[in-house]
């Protein structure tokens, strides 16, 4: 039943209402509340039904027939509500804003919040992850990004400004942050933009900006953002107008401050190590390439941190990789400082893991989410910083003792939350139960009223029991009733003519007077009064915890700190990793180094170590041959992951790595296809080639692997070796590059900085081993044959194979290739030969006819040159 269709003028004023404001925001699934329900009407009935498996009812709209209806019970609303918001919709809150009892006409209502993946608050089960929302200010050639986890508080900005490859450069850096919901000025028309987008399900959002006023939009930040730095920002207008549009879309609906989101936090691209998106991907530092899932990434292997604020902070490290040398080893003499003193990493993890995710606990009390139990944790967490302090206190190193001197133990807070909240408290703070006697005069008062009325209610029961002579008399309690006085019938004839009577039961009487009425408000009206204080208490006590928000999160900043470094020191460790060492000579020296996912998966001591040298003697680039499944990719993958993980302040897998800061990791792997992209494979492959030509540089590494394969085998050489050629000229970057082109080796003797490398194998009649060494020299064979007979082949596939390869020999499309590479190695020293055998030439010896002979068999042979 289309909205649009219907007879609107038939609805009844409560459909119309409801109409309306569908109408508006057609995008939203509204919640729409009515009485104890909040319910759904039209398509979002029926989406809602299917997508929670609610039960779709009709309700009658005044049109011929029921319209579509389903609804949830609105206590229970919110976990419907992240489960459609963890699906990708977007849900609109409905409330009455008039008291039905007193309300003139149909009860106003209107859209008092929406919930949408990016700012969702309920991040319950996913305590390591971050929950960003991104917001992108587009001019076309430039472009101002913010983004900000709101369960965290954690607020970034960067522009995109000058740069050669806009599109690039924006992809990579959504790419990084991952975000569930993008907010825009205007869309976006990049391809690359579109594909993620839709691959992700990634929700998007208008806004307007309706001024550009700087000065205005600063004052609009700093009146929401505490730790702002306006000076700083004044130049940065392109962030301003990103993250101004950011707080005024996490505001919508809101007047009060977000006391968590308190700093924003600019990201100066040039101070990171570059890793474009695919890179990142195919080096899978933060998911696989299989399912996409965490697992057997790098992040698997380097976090094992104790808190998820760790968790987090590790994955951001490895997105954002160091180039300052002094920040780097900062990181690593601290990692250091714990493999020398290995009883401090024990203790350090006890206490780390009985801290709570701090972060999140802040933001549920920032937005008034939080509960007593909350509180508790918060105040449990707190209770182990004195004991973190005191074990940075006896780290006698510079590093540890600058965060000991900042370490606040957030005394008071503790104070506060245990002396006033119950350790019994309950999950609802509307029902009492929640505040501590002696912590409130008022509440300890009211507190004694309500006993004190109990007591007198007792004695009452005694007086009564005396009077009447029923010894069974009873005062009782019931909801509906309040409190009574209970005879059985057996005694009623004693029953005195100022009881009334309330209620008639099978086997007695129920009754009221009015003294007990008198005792019953004493306790019931204090009661109530009492859950209504401790909810007021609870309330201020909150506050008061939201308005200590910096304090808490530049402790929590330290803690998640010492988290990540403890976490590596222990990694280091357990998995014999060094410290890496870095020069200024642009080259890498790495021994015995190992593929960090690769070896843990083989079991211990499996996996062969290699050694690597490059850009030593002006050998940068590295032609590296060898069979299939000799273990070509693994080792460039294993380098390139070693340069990231020391770059992060990581020990890496090596006996000793000594390596120069690199700018950028660029890679080009395999050939994965992006065809849901609708791109095709070799595109993919020269669009990659093409980043990496334009961008990197001689402090660069990258790394190529099978690069031309895409394409027929003669294009895909000439590609592949035009690309080392130019590289050596122009790029200059370290380079490792895998090739199934044998003939690429020969560029080893033609320019002077690439030299080869080769996978050893040991080679036994027909059939190889593979010894996963990486040594000097070049492979001039691609044994297919011999490793499709390892994969178990039938023999008599294997033999017919070779027979046909001998066979074809002669004429095969690879050795044109090769021909023509080495005619083209060869004109010179034809040249050089014609040049010689026509001055040796003695004319006076011929007749006329044999010198016009000679000519002519030179002419034909310099037209062959
Ligand atoms: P290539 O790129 O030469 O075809 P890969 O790098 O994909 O070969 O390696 C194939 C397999 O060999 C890997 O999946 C891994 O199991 C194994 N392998 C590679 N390198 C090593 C090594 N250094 N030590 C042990 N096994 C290795
Ligand atoms: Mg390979």
């Amino acid at each position: 039943m289309l909205i649009d269709k219907i007879n609107y003028d038939r609805l009844t004023p409560m459909m119309r209402q409801y109409v309306d404001l569908k109408k508006e925001n057609k995008e939203i699934i509204l919640f729409y509340r009515l009485g104890d329900f909040y319910e759904m009407f039209f398509d979002d009935a029926l989406l809602a039904s299917k997508e929670l498996e609610i039960v779709l009812t009709g309700r009658d709209a005044g049109l011929d027939e029921k319209v579509p209806m389903a609804g949830v019970p609105h206590h229970s609303a919110s976990a419907y509500i992240t489960r459609l918001v963890d699906k990708g919709y977007k849900v609109g809150i409905v409330e009455q804003l008039e008291d039905p009892a007193t309300a003139k006409g149909i009860v106003k209502r209107n859209i008092v919040k929406i919930i949408t993946p990016g700012t969702l608050v309920d991040m319950e089960g996913k305590d390591s992850q971050n929950n960003f929302l991104l917001s992108i200010y587009n001019t076309k050639d430039s472009f101002g990004v913010s983004y900000v986890d709101i369960t965290t508080g954690e607020f970034n900005t960067t522009e995109i400004i000058n740069s050669n490859n806009i599109e690039r450069d924006l992809i990579d850096l959504i790419v990084k942050v991952n975000p569930k919901e993008i907010i825009l000025n205007k869309p976006i028309e990049f391809k690359s933009f579109t594909s993620y987008i839709n691959n992700y399900n990634i929700i998007i959002s208008y806004v307007d900006i309706d001024n550009l006023d700087i000065k205005n939009l600063i004052k609009n930040i700093s009146g929401k953002i505490k730790r702002y730095d306006r000076d700083f920002f004044m130049e940065k207008m392109f962030s301003i107008i990103s993250s101004s549009m950011l707080l005024d879309y996490i505001y919508l609906f809101r007047n009060d401050t977000l006391e968590h989101i308190d700093n924003i936090n600019y990201i100066d691209t040039v101070r990171y190590m570059k890793i474009d998106a695919h890179t990142r991907e195919n080096l899978e530092i933060h998911k696989n390439l299989q399912d996409n899932s965490k697992k057997n990434s790098l992040l698997s292997i380097l976090d094992k941190c104790d808190t998820p604020m760790g968790s987090r902070k590790i994955n951001s490290w490895l997105e954002f990789p160091l180039i300052n040398k002094s920040d780097i080893n900062t990181r690593l003499d601290m990692v250091e400082y714990l493999t020398l003193n290995q009883d401090k990493i024990e203790k350090l993890s006890a206490t780390l893991s009985s801290i709570y995710d701090l972060e999140r606990i802040l933001s549920k009390i920032s937005f008034k989410n939080a509960n007593a139990r909350d509180l508790l944790n918060l105040r449990n967490s707190i209770e182990n910083l004195p004991v973190l302090k005191e074990i940075l206190g006896t780290m006698d190193n510079k590093h540890y003792h600058n965060l000991y001197q900042n370490f606040d133990t957030l005394e008071n807070l503790f104070n506060l939350v245990n002396s006033s909240i119950r350790e019994d408290a309950p999950f609802v703070i509307t029902e009492g139960d929640i505040i501590k006697s002696g912590y409130s005069e008022e509440l300890d008062n009211l507190k004694y009223e309500s006993t004190h009325g109990k007591e007198l209610l007792l004695e009452y029961e005694l007086e009564e029991r005396k009077n009447t002579n029923i010894n069974k008399l009873k005062i009782s309690y019931n909801k509906n009733t309040g409190y009574y006085i209970e005879v059985t019938n057996s005694h009623i004839s004693k029953v005195p003519d100022h009881y009334i009577r309330r209620q008639t039961l099978k086997n007695s009487e129920r009754y009221i007077t009015d003294r007990l009425n008198q005792i019953s408000e004493m306790i019931l009206g204090s009661q109530s009064e009492i859950v209504d204080l401790e909810y007021k208490i609870f309330s201020t006590i909150r506050d008061e915890i939201s308005s200590n928000s910096t304090r808490i999160k530049l402790v929590t900043d330290i803690i998640s700190t010492i988290d990540v470094i403890n976490n590596l020191a222990k990694i280091a460790i357990n998995n014999n990793y060094t410290r890496p060492i870095f020069n200024d000579e642009n080259y890498f020296r790495i021994k015995d180094g190992r593929h960090p996912i690769v070896e843990i998966s083989m079991g211990i001591n499996e996996f062969i170590s290699n050694d690597t040298v490059i850009g030593k003697n002006n050998k940068i680039i590295q032609i590296i041959t060898g069979p299939n499944m000799a273990g070509k990719s693994t080792y460039m993958r294993q380098v390139a992951l070693i340069i990231l993980m020391a770059q992060i302040g990581s020990f890496v897998p090596a006996s000793a790595c000594d390596i120069s800061i690199s700018d950028a990791l660029f890679t080009r792997i395999g050939a994965s296809d992006n065809l849901a992209k609708g791109e095709s494979t070799f595109m993919v492959e020269m669009n990659e080639m093409s980043n990496i030509i334009n961008n990197a540089k001689d402090t660069s590494f990258v790394i190529l692997d099978e690069v031309g394969r895409g394409t027929s085998t003669n294009d895909g050489y000439s590609i592949a070796k035009s690309i080392v050629e130019y590289m050596s000229k122009h790029n200059k970057s370290k380079t490792l590059f895998a090739t199934h082109y044998h003939e690429l080796t020969d560029l080893e003797d033609i320019l002077p900085n690439v030299e080869n490398l080769k996978v050893d194998i040991e080679e036994s009649n027909q059939d190889i081993v593979f010894l996963r060494k990486i040594v000097k020299g070049k492979t001039n064979k691609s044994y297919g044959i011999e490793v499709a007979k390892l994969s178990g082949l039938p023999d008599e596939i294997i033999f017919r194979a070779n027979t046909i390869l001998e066979s074809i020999n002669d004429n095969q499309i690879v050795e044109n290739a090769q021909l023509n590479f080495i005619a083209d190695k060869n004109v010179n020293i034809e040249k050089d030969i014609l040049i010689r055998e026509l001055s040796d030439i003695v004319i006076d010896n011929m007749t006329p006819i044999q010198a016009l002979d000679t000519l002519n068999k030179f002419i034909n042979k310099a037209k062959d040159v």
